[in-house]
């Protein structure tokens, strides 16, 4: 490993890009709101909707406005938290790793620049539009130049399993969602809620820590990959029962659940999310149980149909998975406000 430069450290970075008074107080007030939902006090659903990758900056500011218009006018059914996904994990370690590594898709890496990309880029989605965000924690000990902006994490399919990414989660304030592993194994998914459920003493970026465990970390179902390397969907009504059975074996708190329309369950084909979507909102008016386990779902949407390789340079189409392109997503945006309840 080839030492390059030593970065600035999170403090200084939120210093020198700081949040105003006002925009850190609606923050609190998002995450309150999100945090109720989790506990069964409200019942607003949650779409965490956004591009698979936050790959542009100007796309997404564009994408931004037009679901500012959106969560406007479903304010009183639905909580929408954008999904500005900064980190991108690959599965052979291959490819765009983000707009952390590559601020710019075409350029070489620039870490110091990658960093001040993406906290400019929540930074503005609070200011600009008042959202606060959902971003993947791919590298635990990077949370700390977004731990002021987002109000959603996810841990990824292939990190869940992972102890610093657990440990990491427990000592966070937002709702955390733990996805299914890729081999879809359910106690691998329920050991890491429970691990970032309880309290650690760990060491964080050259600290002794101590968390006090989030209440509000859950499960996120994303279908998997069997041996066979077959795609398998677990959005249906069983596998939500199988997941309510599951929580109700635990003493967990909140126990929660997102949804996850695209990667293993809709086999990336992007247009089921809304076939997908409107299914789970089946499932979830035809069983109180699942209604109160089932907080959201999670979509991969953006200002274009389908995905591009980079160079290619269409505005606001994606350059990883493929995502449902805006009309459609408005279009479901208003049809999942009418139709869930
Ligand atoms: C994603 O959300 O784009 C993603 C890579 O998810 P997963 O960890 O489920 O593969
Ligand atoms: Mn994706």
């Amino acid at each position: 490993m080839n030492f390059i430069r030593k970065l600035p450290i999170p403090q200084k970075i939120k210093k020198q890009f700081p949040i105003p008074k006002e925009s850190a107080l609606l923050r609190n007030e998002k995450i309150a709101q999100l945090q109720s939902i989790f506990r069964g006090e409200s019942d607003k659903f949650v779409l965490i909707i956004g591009p698979c990758s936050a790959d542009n900056r100007d796309a997404v500011m564009a994408y931004l406005e037009k679901l500012c218009v959106v969560q406007e006018a479903v304010k009183d059914k639905l909580l929408i938290i954008p999904r500005l996904y900064t980190n991108k994990p690959r599965t052979t370690g291959e490819g765009y790793k983000g707009m952390l590594h590559q601020p710019d898709p075409a350029s070489r890496p620039d870490m110091l620049k990658g960093i001040i990309a993406i906290r400019e880029l929540h930074r503005s989605a609070l200011i600009d539009y008042g959202f606060v965000c959902a971003d993947e924690m791919l590298y635990p000990e990077n949370h700390r130049y977004l731990s002021d902006l987002l109000a959603y994490s996810a841990v990824g399919a292939r990190s869940v399993e992972n102890q610093q990414h657990r440990l990491t989660a427990s000592g966070m304030d937002v709702p955390v969602g733990m996805k299914n592993p890729t081999g879809g194994d359910m106690h691998v998914l329920m050991n890491s809620i429970y691990a970032a459920q309880c309290a650690h003493t760990f060491l964080y970026r050259g600290w002794e820590v101590h968390s006090d465990g989030n209440p509000y970390a859950h499960a996120i179902l994303r279908g998997y990959v069997d041996f066979s390397g077959k795609c398998v969907s677990n959005y249906h009504y069983e596998n939500l029962i199988e997941l309510f059975d599951l929580y109700s074996q635990t003493n967990l708190k909140n126990p929660a659940c997102i949804v996850d329309t695209n990667h293993a369950n809709s086999r990336k084909q992007y247009l089921e999310q809304i076939r997908i979507a409107k299914d789970v909102i089946y499932s979830r008016n035809h069983n109180p149980d699942i209604r109160k386990m089932v907080k959201g779902l999670m979509i991969e949407s953006y200002l274009e149909d389908g995905c591009q390789k980079i160079g290619d340079n269409v505005f606001g189409q994606s350059i990883t998975d493929p995502c449902l392109g805006w009309e459609k997503s408005e279009k479901l945006i208003y049809q999942i406000a009418e139709t869930v309840i």
